[in-house]
């Protein structure tokens, strides 16, 4: 199974994208989580990423197309991948189907998980991540049992730098501008399925389930 999830910043993909991976063995690939590994281990790419990713914009396609396509052929992704966060823009999209139809392969289907803005805000803002293993917390709506502290392995919780009000204001401008594109990318190819992501949690999962089903 290959999927793409699509939406905006604070839409759910990652917390979806988790869930969906974990339950059919395939993947979770996250972008954003391979660039900021980067980043964490002090490498060109990291660095280089910082610069767009600090201002709420996007990596260089060339570079985040190769990033993607490399971990997408690492052996764990053989079975199947759930991404998260790519493409983000019509050439991404392009160079994916390329690499795929290159290996007699294709995205089964792209989910789009729609969120109003200002949910989308109010999401963005008010979250922290684990700097382990990335599980996301939400200070009202999904607080751990302990602040600052990770349910699931117990370390450290973290606000992202570009969640800040200002830099999350520019990543949904740059969604809208150059992000968007691709919901009229996917419906033309007969993959788009539309989930309401303002749902509950467990709702927008079984959605997604139906949707893949
Ligand atoms: P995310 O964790 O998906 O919100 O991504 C965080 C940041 O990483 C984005 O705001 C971009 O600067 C960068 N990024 C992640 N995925 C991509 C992508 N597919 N193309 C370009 N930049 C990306």
């Amino acid at each position: 199974m290959r999927v793409i999830l699509l939406g905006p910043p604070g839409a759910g993909k990652g917390t979806q994208a988790g869930l969906l991976a974990g339950s059919v063995s395939a993947a979770h690939v996250a972008s954003g989580d391979l660039f900021r590994k980067h980043l964490g281990e002090g490498t060109e790419l990291g660095k280089l990423a910082k610069q767009y990713m600090d201002h709420g914009e996007l990596v260089p396609d060339d570079v985040t197309i190769k990033m993607v396509l490399e971990r997408i052929g690492a052996p764990d992704a053989a079975e199947g991948y759930v991404l998260d966060g790519f493409p983000r823009t019509i050439e991404q999209a392009k160079a994916l189907d390329a690499a795929l139809a290159g290996q007699a392969q294709e995205i089964d289907l792209t989910p789009l998980i729609e969120v109003e803005t200002e949910e989308l805000v109010r999401r963005l803002t008010g979250r922290w991540i684990c700097r382990a293993c990335q599980t996301p917390y939400h200070e009202f709506s999904a607080p751990p049992a302990t602040p600052g502290v990770c349910d699931a392995c117990d370390r450290e919780l973290y606000q992202r730098d570009d969640d800040k009000p200002e830099v999350v204001r520019a990543r949904l401008e740059t969604y809208e501008r150059q992000t968007a594109p691709l919901v009229a990318y996917y419906e033309r190819q007969g993959k788009l399925v539309r989930v309401d992501g303002e749902q509950a949690i467990e709702r927008v999962t079984a959605d997604l389930r139906a949707a893949l089903r």
